[in-house]
């Protein structure tokens, strides 16, 4: 499809809160991740229940196996089609035009552009993973963190804060440590999730707040969508 109104980065429980919430009010939507299957995908078992009207409260079911919460989220984001794109790729860099984001490249080669970008990118960021005395390049167990996204903001001049998340051991896994970078406080701005130094980026999630809850973070996430409809009804001030 083309003409997208948003490109989201990262499907995760915050971007694809963020995705759904537009989609289903009818907004054309990007939602790019780099493995379609870790979409929703908790890192741990779920034990706080959802928040009211979020994606997460609609697959949300009491002891349900991570895999299932992922594959009922898959489905609900794929009947959004055709205002709903999911693409698998790996963002490594933003386009930027006349200081705003206007889309991203991707590993894997094409650009992707929308004139609003939202970097939910989770704990990926700079990652790195720790089991025992192992380390590896990545944000969660068996997914890899590339550094380009990471080395490319910084490029652009965005100053980071380390954080870290500890999953506990679990039905024979090991334990293990992801250290890893979120945006640091003043780069972003909790009312409106925009990142104000480029114009069109926003980022929700554990790439900002360094990990809360599954819960919270769907929450936010429909928050943003909630606040990119808004905008996107009354465009003032925008500079696209
Ligand atoms: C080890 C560990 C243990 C945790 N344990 C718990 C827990 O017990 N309870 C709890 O509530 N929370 C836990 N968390 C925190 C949990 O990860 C967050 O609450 C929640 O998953 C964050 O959601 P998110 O959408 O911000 O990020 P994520 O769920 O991390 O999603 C980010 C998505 O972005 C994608 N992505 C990253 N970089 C790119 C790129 N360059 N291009 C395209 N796609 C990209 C990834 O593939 C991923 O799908 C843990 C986190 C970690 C790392």
């Amino acid at each position: 499809m083309e003409g997208y109104e948003v490109l989201v980065v990262g499907a995760g429980f915050a971007g694809s809160e963020v995705a759904y919430r537009l989609a289903r009010s009818g907004r054309r939507v990007l939602l790019l991740t780099q493995s379609l299957d870790s979409l929703f995908l908790p890192v741990t078992p779920v034990t706080e229940p959802p928040a009211g009207d979020t994606l997460f409260a609609e697959v949300f079911e009491e002891g349900l196996p991570p895999f299932l919460l992922h594959a009922r989220a898959k489905w609900r984001l794929e009947a959004e089609r055709p205002r709903l794109h999911l693409q698998q790729a790996t963002a490594t860099g933003l386009l930027v035009e006349g200081g705003r984001a206007v889309g991203v490249r991707t590993f894997e080669g094409p650009a992707f552009r929308a004139p609003r970008v939202v970097l939910a990118v989770g704990t990926f960021l700079g990652a790195r993973l720790s089991v025992g005395r192992l380390e590896e390049a990545a944000g969660r167990l068996g997914e890899a963190a590339y550094d380009d996204l990471f080395e490319d903001l910084k490029g652009w001049g965005f100053a980071f804060l380390p954080a870290e998340q500890r999953a506990a051991p679990y039905k024979g896994a090991p334990g293990y440590r992801v250290r890893f970078y979120r945006f640091a406080d003043d780069e972003w701005e909790p009312a409106t999730f925009r990142l104000p130094r480029l114009e069109g980026l926003y980022a929700v999630g554990a790439c900002v707040s360094g990990g809360t809850s599954y819960r919270d973070e769907s929450e936010s996430g429909a928050r943003l969508g909630e606040a990119l409809l808004r905008e996107l009804e009354h465009p003032s001030g925008e500079g696209a």
